[in-house]
């Protein structure tokens, strides 16, 4: 790992017992963060964001979401962004919300897309206007087409651990839709804690009940907000339970939506600075990673809530 000296990095020591010793971060920032961000950011600045995310070293870089544009405003330039980024990084998964929206990522090239499902009927409701098994129904389609395709399938799954409607949530509910996403195809799951309410000792009850339904750890990634400031506890939980798939957004870009709060994706600089410091290797570079998120910070006119970002760049 390169990485400019003046930066600053935590004390290096060899990786804990226990914890892997490699992580692979799926980088959200430009869908999950834009798409939840107030300012629409122009299709050139999206394609630079990305392929500075890929230099710093991201190989998992989700890149936007083939949903209908009235739905999702800031992403409804996703036919002409794909093609400027398609080989950025490794991995560029995209979202697709139904089958019209597989044929348009297809068209273009994705060799990985991502489905978003619900743990709750109200999230379901809101998000999809159908039920739980309802949304299930449209997603079967588009994941059997995709294996077909050979194209990775993800499966996100939002309110994992509670829904602002519904409070928290019942483990076997939970489980009952992560077994039928993978039942249907899905490569590997994020599971979503869409509000950031979850706290180490429910990440780890969770995982134990989806383990205990024949549910592969290595089939899981976390997806955690940092509302309640646990985000990156709750990663070192996943991780001592073996997971090594972890979301993060550069930057801490997107708030949350749903728990009216600043703070919404855990940021990929402080998921960095922690790993770093457990000696777990995650091949980013944090001084090029932080240096991206003051530049989109000054696209979007406003600073980044990434603690390690302003850290760091206050240090200079
Ligand atoms: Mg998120």
């Amino acid at each position: 790992m390169t990485t400019t000296p003046e930066l600053g990095l935590p004390m290096p020591v060899p990786a804990a017992e226990g914890l892997p010793t490699r992580v692979r971060i799926h980088e959200v920032g430009a869908r999950d963060g834009l798409q939840n961000e107030k300012a629409t950011v122009p299709t050139e600045t999206k394609a630079e964001f990305i392929h500075r995310l890929a230099a710093a070293g991201l190989t998992t870089i989700e890149v936007t979401s083939f949903v209908h544009p009235k739905w999702v405003p800031q992403l409804a330039d996703a036919e002409n962004l794909f093609p400027l980024v398609r080989d950025a990084a490794p991995h560029l998964p995209v979202l697709v919300p139904n089958e019209r929206g597989l044929d348009r990522a297809l068209s273009l090239g994705a060799t990985r897309i991502a489905v978003f499902a619900s743990a709750t009927e109200s999230f379901a409701k809101a998000n999809l206007n159908r039920t739980v098994d309802e949304a299930l129904a449209m997603f079967e389609p588009v994941v059997t087409r995709a294996k077909a395709q050979d194209a990775h399938v993800r499966g996100y799954l939002s309110m994992c651990f509670g829904d602002p409607w519904e409070g928290p949530v019942p483990l076997p509910q939970v489980v009952r839709v992560c077994r039928a996403l993978l039942d249907m195809g899905c490569d590997e799951l994020s599971l979503g804690d869409t509000i950031g309410v979850a706290t180490p000792g429910h990440v780890q009850a969770l995982l134990t009940a989806l383990n205990d339904e024949g549910v592969p750890t290595p089939s899981l990634g976390v997806h955690f907000h940092d509302t309640y400031g646990q985000a990156l506890s709750n990663t070192l939980a996943a991780l001592q339970h073996g997971v090594t798939t972890v979301d993060a957004s550069a930057g801490g870009l997107g708030g949350c939506p749903y728990a009216k709060s600043a703070t919404g994706n855990l940021a990929t600089e402080d998921l960095v600075w922690m790993l770093t410091g457990l000696g777990i290797d995650t091949g980013v570079d944090l001084g090029l990673l932080t240096a991206t998120s003051v530049w989109m910070a000054g696209q979007l006119g406003r600073p980044s809530p990434s603690r390690t970002v302003r850290a760091l760049s206050h240090k200079e």
